[in-house]
């Protein structure tokens, strides 16, 4: 099949349409292929979000985005083989709007607190309202930390003040264009220099 006739299938805004359906002649990736998914970064390089690895070939191939990261796995089409791309960025730079936070959710809270208990560094399993929700704590992200299970339940409805204890830094909620695809997915470890997340243990 003619690559041109692929790219056609690339029209309107990139990320945020459904997938045409594939038709298994003309499928221009290995079925492997189809079920990965690639980082979409615009042309400066800011995280968009996340496309299947089908979506971001058919982008590559028609000239709408270049890869940045690829992976070992080749794609066959007819009259080419490309490796499945793990970060593709936008040839042309697309302008699209945000929500001004984060959306708050256990596994945002866990990234940004690093999976650990902010009180005593154990593996976090739950997530703690600093000021207790019993005694009229709010579910935002400046009360809101992870914490493992043996200090949630010593802490139980008291303050820190009452405990003795400390936080580390005050929460805070997250900013940045890396955040706004967290909570909603897991993080490709290959993806997180794009996202600015150092600490591999974080996702
Ligand atoms: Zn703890």
């Amino acid at each position: 099949m003619p690559l041109t006739a692929l790219g056609s299938t690339a029209a309107g805004p990139p990320g945020r349409q459904r997938d045409p359906r594939p038709d298994p002649r003309r499928a221009p990736v290995a079925p492997a292929a189809t079920i990965a998914a690639t980082l979409l970064l615009n042309a400066t390089y800011e995280p968009l979000g996340v496309v299947s690895s089908r979506r971001a070939i058919v982008l590559v191939l028609a000239g709408k985005a270049e890869p940045v990261d690829v992976s070992d796995v080749l794609c066959h089409a007819e009259l080419i083989a490309l490796p499945v791309p793990v970060v593709v960025r936008l040839t042309r730079f697309v302008r699209v709007p945000y929500p001004a936070q984060v959306p708050l959710s256990r596994r945002a809270v866990f990234t940004r607190d690093g999976s650990t208990c902010v009180y005593c560094g154990a593996p976090a399993t739950s997530i703690d309202h600093v000021w207790p929700r019993s005694r009229g704590g709010t579910h935002t992200w400046d009360n809101v930390v992870a914490a493992c299970r043996r200090c949630n339940h010593t802490k139980a409805d008291r303050s820190l003040a009452e405990l003795g204890w400390s936080l580390p830094q005050p929460p805070r909620a997250p900013s940045g264009s890396a955040w706004r695809m967290l909570g909603h997915r897991a993080v490709d470890p290959r993806w997180r220099t794009w996202l600015g997340l150092a600490d591999p243990g974080t996702a």
